[in-house]
């Protein structure tokens, strides 16, 4: 049977610290169902289509398209995973704020579709400071993200950034 796993998140936008979460489910799975969140966030940076096409750019520049499915999704995320036959939900963590979330989300999920694991990966040391909130709010005052975003990233925040203003 093909192991898939369904990674939900934001993405507003991608980030080092995503794309280093989707590596390492690689290595667990056979098949990675990125679910990109489509909930209304007025905090939010780019539309649910414009971060899909970030991701799909950043997904292709690594050469993992092949074993990764992009999608959209606006209801709870353990129907999302029931409609892409996942049931291994990927999730990051980074710190202990993260982790309360996640303990809390992830008995919450399970509770709601039984048939559902719960993977937690730990962030790599060299990207556990980022945060995609953060990249926005540096962005928009100015500050440099290329850091903490692919390079095609960054120059997508800055044109959106630009547009807006
Ligand atoms: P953020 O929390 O950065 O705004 P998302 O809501 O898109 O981003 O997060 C989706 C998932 O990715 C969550 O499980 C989150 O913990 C994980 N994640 C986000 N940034 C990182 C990072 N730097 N390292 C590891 N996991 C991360």
């Amino acid at each position: 049977m093909q192991r898939v796993g369904f990674y939900p998140g934001s993405f507003d936008p991608i980030t080092n610290g995503h794309l280093d979460i989707i590596h390492r489910a690689l290595a667990l799975v056979d098949r990675l169902v990125i679910g990109v969140g489509a909930h209304h966030s007025k905090s939010g940076l780019f539309s649910p289509s414009e971060r899909l096409s970030l991701l799909k750019s950043c997904v292709e520049a690594e050469g993992n398209q092949g074993q990764i499915d992009l999608v959209t999704f606006d209801g709870l995320v353990v129907d999302a995973m029931r409609d892409h036959g996942a049931r291994i939900m990927i999730r990051g963590l980074r710190d202990t704020t993260d982790y309360n979330y996640e303990m809390q989300m992830a008995g919450m999920n399970t509770t709601m579709a039984e048939d559902t694991q719960v993977v937690f990966l730990p962030a790599s040391p060299s990207v556990r400071h980022i945060a995609a909130s953060l990249v926005r709010q540096i962005a928009v005052l100015g500050g440099d993200i290329t850091p903490f975003v692919p390079g095609n990233v960054a120059v997508a925040v800055a044109a959106k950034i630009k547009e807006r203003t």
